[in-house]
């Protein structure tokens, strides 16, 4: 199982046999708030009606085409759907399955860039320290998580470094949207430029947020300090937004929110509401002229999936990016921030809070560890939410809270309620 202790769940599962709207339903038939848009993915809510309808008129008409110099129009159709969601200078798409296919795929594209722009020694790849970016090759050695790293550690990429993280309790703690200090860790960056030239590195990739090891907001002026660097020297700058796109943050990504453009996103999750697995790249038009007009052969990207594009998962973006649109969910996200902000604010002072963190409806709370075991006081946490019918996520000791978009004031209350009284009943 994915992520997963095996012989753990076998003695005790947790199995969700349906859900709707904010609810899941569990194999004993309790309802679940789902705190949490199912692995930060649910923008719209569950079982939504628009995407089922779209899927069985796609399958009705054509269940499949192959992507590999042919296609259909659907999926085109679907990345010009992505692109209007983009900064105004990304218009370029390119679909894999998964956020983890999207990430590897943004980093093949980085280099193919620089070589089809005659900067062929420009291969090395900078990530972040408590970076998440999925678990392909690439993915994990661009990412900062050691436990996804070490069984692999001999086969990782070669040529990667990594920023610090963003993490501060010292300076930091109890921030509201972003924190005050730490925009100097960006220039960190500059020492790695300085210790292997400019020219030997591609690409930086962070997430605007780091939301799977902890939901770690970026000091204020750090993302733009990181575009001025990577700009001034060449360098692409990749913001994997698998978490942030669609809405997170009440913008349809977290580059408007912030007013960065980066060269280079990542997109999964929300991008199908998770009804499908598809994920995708979205490029710089200069990204992508550069790549088809410089190219040598009649290929100009030797890369692709039997998926990509699929015309299930282009019918569900569509009916899903088209959801977003009619139903204003981002500006629902939005509206609902500050009662979030203060509902999150609100568990200070409770047993073993040490932090609380925030910006749009995302939100980490950070538990101090017990002594000797790492992440088992969230791990009850979670569970005793679980077993009261809030349904959250745990990363160490820090619960994560990132509720479909569609939730309203009253279910936001109830999930900062159940995790307040939560951590009274826990050692
Ligand atoms: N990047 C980020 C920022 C993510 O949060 C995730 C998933 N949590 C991924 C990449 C990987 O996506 P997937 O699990 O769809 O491969």
């Amino acid at each position: 199982m994915p992520f997963t202790a095996n012989k753990n769940f076998k003695a005790s599962p947790r199995l969700l046999k349906a859900a709707k709207g904010m609810y899941y339903t569990t194999i004993d038939d309790r309802q679940v708030l789902d705190g949490c848009a199912g692995l930060w993915c649910v923008n719209a809510g569950h079982g939504r009606d628009e995407i089922t309808q779209a899927l069985i008129e796609q399958l009705n008409v054509l269940d499949y085409a192959p992507g590999f110099q042919m296609g259909h129009p659907v999926a085109f159709e679907a990345a010009r759907a992505v692109a209007e969601f983009m900064p105004d200078t990304i218009n370029k798409i390119f679909f894999t399955n998964s956020g983890s296919e999207a990430v590897d795929t943004a980093l093949k594209i980085a280099l193919a860039y620089h070589r089809a722009n005659g900067e062929p020694t420009r291969s090395r790849l900078i990530g972040r320290e408590r970076g998440y970016h999925g678990v392909g090759f690439g993915g994990i050695s661009v990412g900062g998580i050691s436990s996804n790293r070490k069984t692999f550690s001999n086969t990782l990429l070669p040529q990667v470094d990594h920023l610090p993280h963003t993490h501060d309790l010292e300076h930091n703690a109890y921030s509201k949207g972003q924190p005050a200090w730490g925009v100097h860790l960006a220039d960190e960056l500059e020492n790695i430029i300085a210790l292997h030239d400019a020219s030997t590195i591609a690409a930086v990739i962070v997430e605007p947020i780091a939301g799977s090891t902890g939901v770690l907001i970026p000091p204020r002026g750090y993302l733009e300090r990181l575009r001025e660097i990577t700009q001034r020297h060449g360098i692409l700058l990749i913001f994997d937004e698998v978490i942030t796109g669609f809405g997170r943050l009440g913008t349809a990504t977290a580059s408007e929110y912030f007013g960065i453009t980066p060269d280079i996103l990542t997109l999964a999750k929300g991008l199908s509401n998770a009804a499908v697995p598809v994920g995708a790249v979205a490029v710089h038009d200069h990204i992508y002229n550069t790549i088809v007009n410089n190219a040598a052969g009649g290929i100009e990207l030797f890369h692709g999936y039997t998926y990509s594009g699929h015309p299930l998962s282009a019918a569900a973006v569509k009916a899903t990016l088209a959801m977003y649109k009619n139903e204003h969910i981002f500006e629902n996200a939005k509206a609902l921030s500050g009662v979030f902000e203060q509902a999150a604010h609100g568990l200070k002072g409770f047993p073993h809070v040490v932090d609380i963190r925030n910006l749009g409806l995302v939100a980490g709370i950070e538990l101090k560890s017990r002594a000797g075991a790492p992440g088992a006081r969230a791990a009850e946490v979670f569970q005793k939410c679980y077993d009261q019918g809030v349904l959250l996520r745990y990363t160490g000791d820090i619960i994560a809270i990132s509720p479909p978009l569609i939730i309203n004031q009253e279910q936001i209350r109830h999930i900062f309620n159940v995790l307040g009284n939560v951590l009274k009943q826990v050692d």
